[in-house]
């Protein structure tokens, strides 16, 4: 592994795309997985009911386990429902349950509605103890409360494209809602990392959708692409990352560079906004 240098700040990733099954998920968790591997401290904040996440992560997340709900709805401590995941000291993750399904509606009549996550995190982070490097936000697909959260907690938008056809339809709705975000809500909130993911090379389509993102984001497209690769799809049914799963697979290392690159590049601050 190259050699990485933290930055000692904390930085804040939401990881969004408003399609399903573009590789949000596995994203998120591999990254993270990653990063840890080479040092960082990392917490992942599962904000899918769904759970896969907290699931890939190795972390408890039935009906009954203290979640995101509870910080959102409840007003708990992030403290009081972060788990480590067994794969590393340094990957933390505050679980979702099926409770998080009903915040988008509950949220609603709540008081200071889209800050409620970034307040609880700022509050765990000016507390805790050892200071995180980096904390990464899974989103469901919608642009509800809950994705509006991690935008309002984020600094930073990292988006996963999967290399197939209509790979681009939702992007500009996705910037779009980053702008609205941005205007509205936080100011510094920008598109810092876009991820090429489910790679065929041997696909003509998957270089043209590629070398399409790159020329419209040539900034913040990774060098680094994730390769479709079995036993990333695996690794979750082993409530494992693909880091911990099968870390020589090419799935793993591609998702080792990666991090390592999103270290070395530091926070493309893109204060211009988001293009
Ligand atoms: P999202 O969170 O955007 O809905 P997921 O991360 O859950 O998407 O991925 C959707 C599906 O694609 C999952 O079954 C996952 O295992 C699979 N998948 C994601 N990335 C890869 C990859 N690089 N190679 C093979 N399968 C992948
Ligand atoms: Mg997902």
């Amino acid at each position: 592994t190259a050699e990485v240098h933290l930055s000692g700040q904390t930085r804040i990733l939401t990881v969004s795309n408003q399609k399903g099954g573009v590789g949000k998920t596995t994203t998120a968790v591999n990254i993270a997985a990653s990063l840890a591997s080479v040092g960082a401290r990392v917490l992942v904040i599962d904000l899918d009911p769904q759970g896969n996440a907290s699931t890939a992560l190795g972390v408890p997340h039935s009906a009954d386990t203290p979640s995101v709900y509870d910080v959102l709805i409840d007003d708990f401590p992030l403290a009081d429902i972060i788990q480590v995941s067994p794969e590393s000291p340094n990957l933390l993750c505050a679980p979702s349950t099926i409770h998080l399904a009903g915040a988008e509606i509950e949220l609603v009549s709540q008081v200071a509605r889209e800050h409620r996550l970034k307040t609880a995190l700022e509050d765990y982070l000016d507390a805790v103890e050892e200071r995180l490097d980096f904390v990464i936000i899974d989103c469901p697909p919608s642009l509800g409360l809950l994705t509006i959260n991690a935008f309002t907690a984020a600094d930073e938008v990292m988006i996963p494209i999967q290399c197939e056809y209509y790979a681009l339809e939702g992007l500009s709705q996705l910037l779009g809602s980053v702008r609205m975000i941005q205007k509205h809500l936080n100011p510094q909130l920008h598109v810092s990392t876009i991820l090429l993911t489910m790679y065929d090379g041997r696909t003509r389509l998957a270089q043209q959708v590629a070398e399409e993102v790159r020329s419209h984001f040539a900034e913040q497209v990774l060098h680094t692409v994730i390769p479709r690769s079995v036993r990333v799809s695996e690794a979750p049914s082993f409530g494992q990352t693909v880091i911990a799963y099968d870390g020589h697979s090419a799935g793993a290392v591609a998702y080792r560079e990666a991090a390592v690159e999103i270290i070395q590049r530091g926070d493309t601050n893109n204060s211009e906004g988001t293009p």
